[in-house]
């Protein structure tokens, strides 16, 4: 089988700029054999946060991680209800089942792809303790709508932010808006590491400081359990990865949000708009495009895959399969009133390649195939 053409992302070009760098800074961890608590996960923690322009960063093992402490710290479980979007990324949801509380599954705003704030006033009660929204393909979430939802109730907001690290929502960086942000180093996100890791970010000191206690065994002093807590650290490792990243970031947004901008004229520009629809970002928004998700109309978006596959180009569908259809959550502690945008959208989307290092060549190839796959479709629908 041919290498794609035009990857769905290119995480070894990315690093190559940086290789050197990388191996000093991890070459210098395996020296000091501090693998755990070295001093580059609270340099790590503390330069995200400022990057945030939030007052505080904890680290741990991963965004699901992220997610899950937050609803400990909460002291979220059984006889409460947390309302997450169901397309989303699994771990938005099994958080919720994972501390036994009960998972409300509200529907998307069919133009952003967001959770919709008039799906969730629909779905609030008296047992709602919190709302996860999803800053879903690396633009925010309508947090504004949101906080005034839960306005002097006793509901916490926590941001998924594992897709849209530097992402601003009416200029203010995601994950520092809310009660708590949560963020995902996985390696296709827009800030990877070398693995798996997570940060959590709050303006408030003392939830950071449960964050630190819940994700370390609950333990302080040390043998002494005042909580059940879990073991999730991020690793020196790690961190001294991140730490470069972290001063590429803002480049390699840029260089994405680049890529967006130019897909949305090109798509103009060869006349595709009657076919596929691109994304919408809310103007006073900023995006870091994780994802470049179009809808695909008339039913052909599998098609449309299945030729640009064909062709080498790369694409992915986030998501199929709605997160109140998964076979985990029958039957079980779950509620949702209507997804019909939901639904739609699960048949509909289709992500294309953008990444940092893309070529102009690159993003060119895809659009002539978008072109020529439509063109053929218009073909076959006039000698229909
Ligand atoms: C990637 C992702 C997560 C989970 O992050 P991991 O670090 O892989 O555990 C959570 N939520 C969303 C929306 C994600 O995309």
């Amino acid at each position: 089988m041919n290498a794609p053409q035009v990857p769905l992302f290119d995480i070894a070009a990315e690093n190559q700029s940086i290789r050197h760098e990388l191996i000093r800074a991890l070459t210098q961890v395996v020296d000091s054999g501090r693998f755990l608590h070295g001093p580059d996960v609270t340099a790590l923690e503390e330069e995200l946060a400022a990057f945030c322009e939030v007052p505080s960063a904890v680290g741990c093992a991963s965004g699901s991680d992220a997610l899950l402490l937050s609803l400990l710290a909460f002291g979220i479980g059984p006889g409460d209800e947390v309302i997450v979007p169901s397309f989303t990324f699994f771990a938005t949801a099994s958080c919720v089942a994972r501390v036994g509380a009960r998972i409300v599954f509200a529907d998307i705003d069919p133009a952003t792809y967001q959770i919709a704030p008039q799906s969730v006033a629909e779905l609030m009660g008296p047992d709602t303790r919190a709302i996860i929204p999803v800053h879903l393909f690396g633009a925010p979430a309508p947090l504004d709508e949101l906080l005034e939802l839960t306005e002097g109730k006793p509901i916490r907001v926590i941001e998924d932010a594992a897709q849209a690290i530097g992402a601003r929502s009416r200029g203010r960086r995601v994950g520092g808006i809310a009660d708590v942000g949560c963020f995902s180093f996985y390696p296709t996100k827009n800030m990877g590491g070398l693995g798996d890791g997570g940060m959590l970010t709050t303006p408030d000191p003392d939830l950071a400081d449960r964050l630190r206690l819940f994700a370390a065994h609950g333990m302080r002093p040390r043998y002494y359990h005042s909580v059940i807590g879990v073991n999730s650290r991020l690793d020196s490792l790690q961190a001294a990865a991140l730490r470069i990243k972290l001063r590429q970031l803002p480049r390699w947004n840029a260089a994405r949000r680049v890529r967006a901008a130019r897909y949305g004229q090109w798509i103009e520009q060869a006349g595709l708009r009657e076919h596929i629809t691109t994304p919408t970002v809310d103007p006073a928004d900023e995006s870091v495009w994780n994802q470049y998700t179009v809808r695909v109309h008339r039913g052909q978006r599998d098609a449309l895959r299945q030729y640009l596959a064909e062709r080498g180009v790369a694409t992915e569908v986030y998501y199929p399969v709605p997160l109140h259809r998964q076979a985990c959550f029958r039957g079980g502690n779950v509620r949702w009133h209507r997804l019909a945008e939901t639904e739609r959208a699960a048949g509909e989307v289709l992500s294309l390649p953008v990444f940092p290092t893309m070529t102009d060549a690159q993003q060119q190839y895809v659009v002539d195939s978008l072109r020529e796959f439509f063109s053929g479709v218009s073909r076959r629908r006039e000698s229909a």
